[in-house]
């Protein structure tokens, strides 16, 4: 008979709950690998992604287990865009993610020759991904039905292939449920876990203003990888179909737009004043208008250190370094101004989806919602969500 352990891949996200279900695993005695899902619309560090560099890696060095980290990329976008089981309150597919997750998790499952999957996950700790009929719509999904183990709410749950075969022993698997995690702390504080949860972390899918970018974006076609992650930067406006101008708030966020010189990029900063950097995004090819260009240094005039009622220059160029030329305006008027900001409301649905799959769940989705999530992953962790 084979006493080889039994191999599983334990999604981790960093949080608290997948910390626990490795932590336990581990002590009955499963060989496993752990796998990082990381989105691009993380909040846990400023890099985009968790995986690597943040706390996902100190955590699997402290169980002392490998790490695998998947970077969800364009296929992920695509999703973002029509998520076949609708959007949370913003703009978060959750339940597609989740499917995604499990999808990939399914893959290295089957690559590493892995019997089963498992995760932080707590019966109705999540609203929208959490509930019992959405962790088996999820599951079937993503292909892995009976499959999923979830040790800290086993035991109010069906039992699962790995159960029922004896690859792992229900009777020490937990029975946790719901949004507290007090259970979850004292269990953290016993086993003396450190170094869980991600304090500024989250997913930015479920933050209003992020969203507003990032729909302007697709709607624009403005969404490459440089777009993207230019999103998470400065004030953004629209001025035509074919023009943005995306603005720094502050030193840091200026020189972080002046990394992005290229084709298609001008560069407004006032002439003889303090004041933001702008970039202009012509989108590659498209030569901006003289109305254009005066729209972008009125702009930048309405946030400099200058007197609102009178003109002042304004220098421009695609060299963020040298920017040669100067034109001459006042500072943007509110009314344009409220013209060029982007919506505060997201359009829902967006108008490139079509109608969501009649789940009757996405609408369920409570405004007060303080759960928290970081990456893609298991559940455990601490941004907001859904
Ligand atoms: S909140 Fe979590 S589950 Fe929802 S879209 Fe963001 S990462 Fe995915």
């Amino acid at each position: 008979m084979d006493q080889r352990p039994v191999k599983a891949i334990g999604l981790v996200s960093g949080g608290l709950d997948s910390t626990l279900a490795v932590f336990l695993m581990r002590q009955l005695g499963t060989d496993i690998v752990a796998l990082n899902v990381a989105s691009p619309f993380c909040t846990c560090n400023a890099r985009a992604f968790c995986g690597e560099e943040g706390r996902v890696l100190s955590i699997s060095k402290m169980l002392d287990v490998p790490l695998v980290v998947h970077r969800s990329g364009r296929e992920y976008i695509e999703i973002i865009k029509q998520p076949r089981f609708g959007y949370g309150k913003a703009f978060n597919p959750c339940q597609d993610c989740r499917v995604h997750t499990f999808e990939v998790a399914r893959r290295v499952m089957e690559e590493r020759g892995a019997r089963f999957v498992f995760t932080g996950e707590v019966l109705g700790q999540r609203p929208m991904s959490q509930r019992l009929h959405q962790l088996h719509r999820i599951e079937k999904e993503a292909g892995l039905s009976g499959l999923i183990v979830r040790p800290l709410s086993a035991r109010l749950l069906p039992p699962t292939v790995p159960e029922k075969n004896g690859w792992v022993d229900r009777s020490r698997l937990l029975d946790i449920g719901g949004r507290s995690r007090k259970k979850q702390l004292a269990l953290a504080a016993q086993f003396q876990l450190r170094g869980h949860a991600c304090p500024g972390g989250g997913c930015l899918l479920t933050e209003t203003g992020f969203c507003a970018k990032l729909q302007d974006a697709f709607i624009h076609g403005q969404d490459s990888d440089e777009q993207l992650r230019l999103l998470r930067v400065g004030r953004h406006f629209r001025l035509d179909a074919h023009h943005k101008l995306i603005m720094g708030k502050d030193e840091r966020e200026n020189n972080v737009l002046t990394g992005h010189a290229g084709p298609g990029r001008v560069f407004f900063a006032a002439a003889r004043a303090n004041g933001p950097v702008a970039l202009l995004d012509t989108m590659g090819e498209r030569p901006a208008s003289l109305e254009i260009y005066t729209a972008a240094a009125s702009l930048v005039l309405r946030y400099a250190d200058v007197s609102k009622d009178e003109e002042h220059p304004v220098s421009f160029g695609s060299d963020p370094l040298r920017m040669a030329d100067e034109i001459a305006t006042r500072a943007c008027p509110d009314d344009d101004l409220l013209r060029y900001k982007l919506p505060e409301k997201l359009l829902k649905p967006p108008p490139w989806a079509p109608p969501a799959e009649p789940t009757g769940q996405a609408d369920q989705h409570p405004d007060d919602v303080e759960w928290v999530m970081c990456a893609t992953t298991t559940g455990g962790s601490t941004g907001r969500d859904e």
